[in-house]
């Protein structure tokens, strides 16, 4: 793969529902192996975005390129098993044991199952002996390590993280972020990470992209924003972790 080709490329992708423009000529590179963080708040477009990486969503204008190459001259399914998707509440089969749901996406892929349900185990920081249970006898967060273990199943190199932790404890969200972002590192990743939350973003990102009314209205790192680049948007919702920090000094003062 030609390593000045970006990853990933929007060119003026739009998206209309109706009379709402849910993405509006959105043009953008992603290179190979950044963490991005999509940031925005809610209707803001992200997740109508993130869905046309995958054909989710197809889009009613412009085009989506993976390593220069047009995603729609690819069947869905078979761009779909390049790409690692995880959303909020990510369903697991409840009838399936966890090994049965990783080992779904190994199926597809036509991989030895047994030994690499282990190390995708060992990745999410799960301990192997789970493998023999049904879902509902895992808590939340452990349910969605094990989503983002099939996502990365068939060995995806893309993957797409929209609000997956959002309905975690704050406890959990920090140690599965903190282990998602090391696990981008190890495998060489691209990540795009949909998130609400800019001090997640500040956190675990590389490069940070503030969505508004379907447009990229910043485009920064998280050291540029925390000193106060980025523009008026992105302050704003940098201001709400900044003024939380502020606070939480002011209790020790
Ligand atoms: P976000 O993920 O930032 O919350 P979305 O991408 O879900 O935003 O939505 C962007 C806008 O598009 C919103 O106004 C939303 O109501 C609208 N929208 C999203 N999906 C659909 C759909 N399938 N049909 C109609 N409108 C939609
Ligand atoms: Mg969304």
């Amino acid at each position: 793969m030609p390593d000045n080709l970006p990853a990933l490329a929007f060119e003026r992708v739009t998206e209309t529902y109706g009379s709402t423009i849910a993405v509006d000529a959105v043009s953008l590179e992603i290179a190979r192996g950044a963490f991005v963080a999509l940031v925005g708040t809610s209707g803001s477009g992200k997740s109508t975005l993130l869905k046309t990486i995958n054909r989710l969503v197809e889009p009613s204008e412009g085009r989506v390129t993976i390593d220069g190459a047009d995603i729609a001259a690819e069947p869905a399914p078979e761009l779909r098993r390049r790409i690692g998707y995880v959303f909020q509440n990510i369903g697991l089969f409840p009838h399936m044991t966890i090994a049965e749901n990783i080992a779904i996406g190994l199926r597809i892929a036509g991989r030895r199952e047994d030994a690499k349900v282990g190390e995708l185990l060992d990745l999410v920081d799960l301990p192997r002996d789970i493998a023999g249970r049904m879902p509902d006898a895992l808590s939340g967060g452990q349910r969605q390590r094990v989503g983002i273990a099939r996502a990365l199943a068939p060995g995806a190199k893309l993957l797409l993280l929209d609000e997956a932790f959002g309905a975690l404890d704050p406890v959990t969200r920090d140690a599965l972020g903190t282990r998602i972002r090391e696990v981008h590192d190890r495998l060489g990743l691209t990540t795009i990470l949909v998130t609400h939350d800019m001090a997640e973003a500040l956190l675990l990102a590389d490069r940070v992209l503030v969505m508004k009314a379907g447009r990229i209205v910043a485009d920064a790192t998280p050291a540029e924003l925390v000193a106060g680049k980025g523009g008026d948007d992105a302050q704003a919702l940098v201001q709400v972790p900044r003024a939380q920090a502020e606070r939480l000094q002011a209790l020790v003062a």
